[in-house]
Parts: structure tokens; sequence; C-alpha cells
């Protein structure tokens, strides 16, 4: 029997972890996990943790789901992986079938890769060769949300705001036009979220006035921005971006990468302002946390700019290795099914009220300035002086004492700097969240001290 401490001492030997400062193990080992069930997670020494943080927001339907297994285990029986340039397969085409249908308005076009980063990669570059192949080679810009995040590679890094990890990589990046976050944390007494919106798109209405003609594309997180420290916005600024973006010739692609599949209350954020983007690019949620496959769906007038003889040069000739996997695509269907069979977003608004009633407290607590909520995400972030909402500095990482102290007791936090949010899995129950609450409400509090 392998127990907690062996499987630590071998994987400490060989293992980089993702977004770790490797040392930090000496002091805090990675957790063992043997198993899941459900919102649960269990060590080699039977300890026991609610995912809290839904595996770095990609679990929807709880760990090791019988109807996801089934589907997986049928698909794998029958077609385990195909090449897509040249050949398809009915999982893609019936994801596709139902991707179209499900996304808003006239998005119908689906192309497929690995990850959220990923996609973002292939936003960029078709909103880039669309303008050229529509002879506007001018275009060669994006514009970008101070404070979002939109994956590691290269591109999506370039077109991210968050320095702690862009800065070291600065010189290899693309020059974006940043534009301020409607992030309504950051309003003015008085002033509404609704009215920070509005001013905030009063700044993106100026960039775009000067820098249209360089311009293929505005990215934005709609509703809340979450590796940015789950920074939320009025819908109305989606609103007017989409406004601007057609009033300046201009893409709009949302990325709801972390925020699709029913996180914010709605199966995608942009319902919620009525909008259709140019490109929606979807990742995390698509497969239910299982595995790693993402898509951008985009209209048919981006798609037929695309469409022409070969020798055009036209055709958008991007690839990976694994785009439309079928076990992926059988995964994705699989946690359609379950939205309809759950009634996911209906059953969700109990549960994000429940989140509500239950973190209301926080907003008493003399260290938390923002208890702010959208749908199935809760925020709760902590600050060395409340008034004046003056944080910790990050150096003295307040949120790594909550993890510290939740771990030892049942729950898988997270924190983001000085935010502890709950974003969990879609079937946990009310005296789970209570849990959760509690073990937080201790941790913030010990780590506030
Ligand atoms: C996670 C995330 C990405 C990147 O997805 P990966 O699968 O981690 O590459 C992009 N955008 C947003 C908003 C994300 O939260």
């Amino acid at each position: 029997m392998t127990s907690n401490q062996e499987l630590i001492d071998r994987g400490l030997r060989t293992v980089w972890h993702p977004c770790t400062q490797m040392k930090d193990h000496e002091r805090v080992p990675p957790i063992p996990v043997r198993r899941g069930d459900g919102v649960w997670l269990e060590d080699f020494d039977g300890n026991r943790y609610i995912d809290a943080i839904s595996s770095w927001w990609v679990n929807l339907f709880g760990h090791a789901n019988p109807y996801i297994n089934t589907a997986l285990r049928n698909q794998a029986k029958q077609l385990e992986h195909v090449i897509l340039a040249g050949c398809t397969h009915e999982p893609v085409v019936r994801l596709s079938e139902q991707l179209a249908a499900i996304t808003p308005g006239n998005l119908k076009r689906c192309f497929y890769a690995e990850n959220g980063s990923a996609a973002i990669e292939i936003a960029l570059k078709m909103s880039f060769q669309y303008w050229k192949n529509n002879g506007q080679t001018g275009k060669t810009r994006f514009v970008n949300l101070e404070n979002s995040y939109h994956g590691e590679t290269i591109g999506a890094l370039s077109v991210g705001d968050v320095s702690i990890f862009k800065d070291t990589f600065e010189p290899l990046l693309l020059k974006p036009y940043t534009v301020p976050s409607p992030d309504a944390y950051c309003r003015e007494p008085g002033e509404s979220a609704e009215e920070y919106a509005l001013r905030r798109a009063g700044d993106l209405a100026r960039t775009l006035e000067e820098h249209a003609h360089q311009i293929c594309a505005v990215i934005i997180e709609p509703l809340v921005q979450c590796a940015g420290g789950m920074r939320m916005h009025h819908p109305a600024y989606l609103m007017k971006l989409r406004e601007l973006c057609d009033i300046h010739d201009v893409h709009l692609i949302a990325d709801e990468c972390a925020v699709g599949f029913g996180r914010t209350g709605t199966m995608f954020a942009c319902e919620q302002a009525d909008i259709t983007p140019d490109f929606m690019c979807l990742a995390k949620g698509l497969t239910a946390g299982y595995l790693p496959l993402s898509a951008v769906v985009t209209s048919d007038r981006i798609y037929q700019a695309f469409y022409d003889e070969y020798d055009s040069l036209k055709g958008f000739l991007h690839s990976h290795s694994y785009t439309g996997n079928p076990l992926c695509c059988a995964v994705a269907l699989a946690t359609l099914e379950l939205f309809e069979e759950h009634d996911a977003i209906e059953q969700n608004k109990a549960l994000s009220s429940f989140m509500a009633q239950a973190t209301e407290r926080f907003e008493d607590h003399p260290h938390v300035s923002d208890v702010r909520q959208t749908g199935m995400i809760v925020a709760i972030e902590m600050v060395q002086d409340k008034a004046s909402k003056t944080p910790y500095p990050w150096q003295e990482r307040r949120g790594m004492r909550v993890y510290e102290y939740a771990i030892q007791n049942q729950a898988l936090l997270r924190p983001l700097g000085n935010v502890v949010y709950f974003m969990p899995p879609y079937v946990i129950t009310p005296e789970e969240i209570q849990l959760l609450c509690d073990v937080a409400w201790e941790g913030i509090s010990r780590a506030t001290n």
C-alpha cells in the first residue's frame, strides 16, 4: 500500500508542478490524491477534502462521475482517436451541432484544440487572418483589459495582464492596447457597478476611436476576471463593448474558458448582456473536468472569409495533434446531457442563493473588504484595512495561510493572493457549502490575526 509520504517523496524527485515555486513544497507538500468521488478528494491516508475550486475550475458534476465514466468507456471501445484533418467522426459532428445550438446568436462553426490557451491563440490568429484575407493588413494589434487572464502560451499571455505571470516574459510578448477594467471593486464610493462599467466603457471608446484601424479584436473575460482575483463587472460593459466593436469594425473575442457552462448562472456569461461575440473560446467545463478539450465557436461570416480556392492561401492552416479527439468530444457530449438531466442551470440558482446566504456573515469580518458573487462563484477579499481597502502586501502570502488551515480541515481552497473564493462543482450540497464557509471563516480569522 502506498502512503501519503511515500508518494510525496517519489513525486518530488521527478514531477515539476505547474504554477508552483517548487521550494514551497519543502514546507507544504502536495496533497497526494488517491481517488475522487463527487465533490470529495481522498488521499492515501484516508483524509478527505472538499474540492472547493473544482480542480482549477474545470469540474462540474463531481469526480468519477458514473455517467461520464460510462460515456468515456463506450467511446474508448469504438474509436479513441483519429486525425481530424481529412477525417471526421460522430462525436465531433454531434458536439459541433450541440455547441452551435447552445451558444448565442449566429455562432455556428467550431474549431477545436486541447486547452484554453490554445483556443485563445486560435481566436487571435483567426481574427488577424480574417482582416488579412479581407485586405486589411494594417490590423495587427489587440485590445485587452487590465487584470485580465487568457492563458500561458506566448500569445495568450500577451493579451493577459496579471503581472505575476506576465512580467518575467515581457520582452517576448505582443503589445496590446490595455484599457482599464470595469471591475466593480474599483468603483468610487457612491458609484454603482453599472455606472462604473459605463465609465470604463468610455475609456474603451476612446482607445477604439484612436486606434481601430490597427485593431483586430478586443478580448475579454465576460462578467468575471477569474485568475485576476475573481473580480466582477456589470453586464452593461459587455453591451457597450459589443456596440463599440460594431461601430469600429473590430472583433469581439469572449473568453468563456472559465465562465462558460453555467458558472455565472447562465449557460454562457455573454447571455446576461444578450450579446453575441465574434469568437467564443470554450475550455475547462466543456468536458466537466475530465479531459483536455477546447473550442473556438465563430460565425459563418468569419468562416466565409477563409473559404476559397487552395492557392488563395486564405485557409486557416492551424492544427494540434489531438484536435477534436473523439474521447474528449464524447465526454463533452455526456456533460451536455448531464446539464439537461440535472436541470443544472435551474438547480444552480438554489445553490448560489444558498452560497449568498452562507457567506453573508463575511461582510462583517474586520479583515474582509468585499464579498462578491456571480452565480456559482463567491469571492472574499481579505484586506489589512477594511475602511481604506488597503491590501496585505503580497509577500506576506496570507492566502497561503488560509490554504494550509483549510487542508487540515477537509477543504481544498486555493486563494488567489488575498482572495479566498469558492467555485465548487455543481453537485455540492448545502451542508458541504456550510462546511466550506466555516473552514474559510476560521482560516481567514487566523490568517489575518
Ligand atoms: C484557464 C483559462 C485560460 C487558459 O486555459 P488553459 O486550459 O489553462 O490553457 C484562458 N482563459 C481563461 C479566462 C482561463 O480561466
